[in-house]
């Protein structure tokens, strides 16, 4: 065993790349109320969408939940989720015996011992992302496996003003992976089917959207359980994955994700969208950004396979951004596509009569000799993943893709270069200190 380094985390800096936090809680105090599906799609107006409403079937399901934003536990009285849970957690115990929650939930790691070695593939640590084979599980996905290839998700949402955002994705056939925050869900619920409604991807980003490591096995376990829950509830379907929120995830957590039949999704390039306005992130850092991973594409740096870009529904300049660089997204990559398609994924949820184009289908490239039939397209476009990606075996197509994928990544699990002790005070203190 490694002795444990009384030192203060290395990659803080990356540590924050993931998405913002507080200005993504808006509580919906109720106000006018929508019996059914009474919202005009069609208006872009943010504060007439952002108005506040009650919709009935979210109502009579609320005192199922967790308090919205609060960190999420186990309902009292939730029979089904305290015997899911136990089970999950007598699993976690003989499994992952020694991983413990580590630092606040607001990301403050000052007093945090951890050792060097990333025993526990922390990706806050060291950005690791391929667990040891000795654990079992799978690696992240965090790239797409298909060449020139642009994996398009959106994080935080649903946004209460997203129709602009959701209009242009529609106007251009254009399907994305949206990561929904449970308490956006029952927040906002008419906007979170529409993206039902529209065939975009639905992923879970968690309940209260803090970081997961943080949390206990019941805590970590009910923000997946219950954020799950409400999108099966409110939508209509059962996510198959997750993106933790600023990518915060170890062992531990992945499996209680796994358990859950969640794989686990982070990224590879950041556009840092999510950051303007809190860090001295300005727009045309985050221009660059788009830029970056767009002549990255120019200059044929996605010949074997492609990025999945973090950006984010958060707020009317995260989503208008995106708009204002997707002409060039399209015109750098051959294909612009949501995670699942990308990983060749037909069945995304649970429920396996629901199904979506296979990456062949999407792409309408059919026979062609680079796509191959649908249950082999990111094999052989890949060249590298040797398991199945057809539809019907998400897990696996997932695990084949990610295993590929994460090979260059490096998890750099043996640093233990010492830092100057930093207190870290919550996400704007990091994000001001680490840019
Ligand atoms: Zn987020």
């Amino acid at each position: 065993m490694l002795p444990l380094l009384a030192l203060p985390l290395l990659g803080l800096a990356a540590a924050h790349t993931g998405c913002g936090g507080h200005e993504i809680a808006r509580r919906n105090p109720g106000g006018r109320v929508i019996h059914s599906r009474q919202v005009d799609n069609t208006n872009i107006d943010p504060v007439a969408e952002c108005t506040p409403y009650t919709y009935a079937p979210v109502s009579a399901i609320k005192s199922q939940f967790p308090a919205i934003w609060n960190s999420a536990t186990l309902v009292p009285g939730d029979a089904d989720a305290a015997a899911l849970f136990a089970s999950i957690n007598a699993t976690l115990n003989q499994r992952l015996p020694n991983t413990v929650p580590r630092g606040t939930h607001n990301g403050d790691w000052s007093g945090v011992n951890y050792p060097p070695a990333d025993n526990d593939c922390w990706w806050t640590w060291k950005q690791c992302t391929t667990p040891a084979a000795s654990t079992g599980l799978v690696a992240d996905i965090t790239t797409m496996p298909e060449p020139e290839t642009w994996g398009l998700g959106f994080d935080d949402g649903p946004n209460c003003s997203h129709n602009a955002l959701y209009n242009f994705l529609q106007d251009n056939s254009q399907k994305a992976t949206m990561f929904f925050i449970g308490s956006n869900v029952l927040d906002w619920p008419v906007q979170a089917i529409r993206a039902k409604d529209d065939g975009h991807e639905i992923c879970v980003h968690t309940w209260s959207h803090q970081y997961m490591t943080s949390f206990s096995n019941e805590q970590a376990f009910a923000e997946l359980y219950y954020t799950r829950k409400a999108i099966k509830d409110v939508i209509g379907v059962t996510p198959k994955c997750w993106r933790p929120p600023f990518g915060d995830v170890d062992n531990r957590i992945r499996l209680i994700a796994s358990l859950l039949n969640m794989t686990t999704v982070v990224w590879s390039d950041d556009t840092d969208d999510w950051k303007v306005g809190i860090a001295n992130v300005t727009t045309q850092d985050v221009d660059n950004n788009y830029m970056k991973v767009i002549n990255n594409a120019k200059a044929g740096a996605y010949a074997t396979h492609g990025p999945v870009v973090l950006n984010h529904e958060l707020n009317n300049y995260t989503m208008g951004e995106l708009i204002k660089m997707y002409p060039a997204i399209k015109a750098a990559f051959k294909y612009v596509v949501p995670i699942a398609t990308g990983l060749n994924i037909t069945n995304p949820y649970q429920e396996t009569d629901i199904v979506y184009p296979s990456f062949a289908q999407y792409t309408g490239v059919g026979n062609t000799s680079d796509a191959g039939s649908s249950s082999s397209v990111s094999g052989s476009a890949s060249g590298t993943a040797s398991g199945s990606a057809s539809g019907s075996a998400a897990s696996a197509s997932h695990s084949a893709a990610a295993s590929s994928a994460s090979a260059s990544k490096g998890s750099s699990a043996s640093a233990s270069t010492a830092i100057p002790a930093i207190s870290l005070l919550g996400l704007a203190a990091a994000a001001t200190l680490f840019l």
